[in-house]
């Protein structure tokens, strides 16, 4: 049913709790094949994406969760030439990702062909013209598929999805991160969005003991996203060099110094920081 300025969008998340949205103007709303997709303008948080009633990011705080992806694992690494991105179809981790000149190459891979299109007509401030960088490829697939199938390799890939339900699941299982482990570099990394620990535990373990047995290192890192309500958002961690997560912050600074990017959350500080873990999250890891 079209939501009419005036009224709320209720979040449908939790059984048990809601956050909701003064919806000021509906800008798109449609029934897709795989996805209800729907843009709506608000008050505060300015345009928010919700795909299947579920919100995937509002451009008032899409910067947190965006840069948090995109720049610990490129300045841990240091010189990633190639990457691939799972999901992501706003544009919003491709435009982060690009912002590092020695990325030479960009693979989106998106499973929903509309999510591409009506961003970038309805959100284009989201990609900011990354899909139009010469670096860019986008794939419209499965990423269980291409992943299982790419003869390419990359230095890192980010799994932009949706939570494990709907399109969206296969991303969170055992045979997907270990087709990802085989598609990386030698010292490649891997990460995701892993929920939010104090609602979603459970992903942490599962997430965990998945990816255990493809990975020299396994583990997560936070940060606050406002609108991921629930405290801390959980960002996964894998990759076959076990250095990256121990570099000091004077390691990572002076690369941030050599090829600085704009940021609001993300700082050379920060990064080392994130790593941190709350007991409450630490105490999810099963060993
Ligand atoms: N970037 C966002 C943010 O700020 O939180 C939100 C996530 S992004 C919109 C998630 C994307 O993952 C969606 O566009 C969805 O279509 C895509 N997706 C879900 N399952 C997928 C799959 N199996 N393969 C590729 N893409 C998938």
């Amino acid at each position: 049913m079209l939501k009419e300025a005036g009224t709320w969008f209720k979040e449908g998340l939790y059984d048990y709790w809601q956050q909701s949205f003064l919806i000021t103007k509906t800008v798109f709303q449609s029934s897709g094949d795989l996805q209800d997709i729907a843009v709506f303008e608000t008050p505060w948080f300015g345009r928010v994406l919700t795909l299947d009633g579920v919100i995937q990011l509002t451009t008032g705080d899409e910067f947190v969760y965006h840069e948090m992806l995109a720049h610990v694992p490129l300045y841990a690494h240091g010189k990633a030439e190639s990457v691939c991105i799972v999901g992501g179809g706003d544009g919003g981790m491709l435009r982060e990702v690009l912002k590092h000149p020695s990325v030479k190459r960009a693979v989106l891979v998106e499973i929903d062909a509309q999510v591409v299109e009506f961003c970038r007509t309805h959100l284009p401030m989201v990609s900011n013209g990354a899909f139009d960088d010469p670096r860019t490829e986008i794939v419209i697939a499965d990423g269980i598929h291409y992943m299982r199938t790419t003869p390419e390799r990359f230095d890192l890939i980010v799994i932009d999805s949706t939570d494990p339900s709907g399109p969206g699941e296969v991303l969170f299982t055992e045979s997907f991160y270990k087709d990802c482990a085989q598609a990386l570099k030698p010292g490649g990394i891997v990460v995701n969005q892993n929920g939010v620990p104090f609602l979603q535990g459970q992903e942490i373990p599962d997430t965990y003991s998945r990816r255990k047995p493809y990975f020299t290192d396994v583990g997560f890192y936070v940060a606050a996203v406002p609108t991921y309500v629930g405290g801390f958002m959980a960002l996964g961690w894998a990759s076959l060099d076990a250095s990256y997560r121990r570099l000091s912050r004077d390691v990572i600074a002076a690369r941030y110094s050599a090829a600085p990017v704009a940021t609001r959350y993300y700082t050379p500080d920060l990064h080392g920081a994130s790593f941190c873990l709350p007991a409450y999250v630490q105490a999810l890891i099963p060993y």
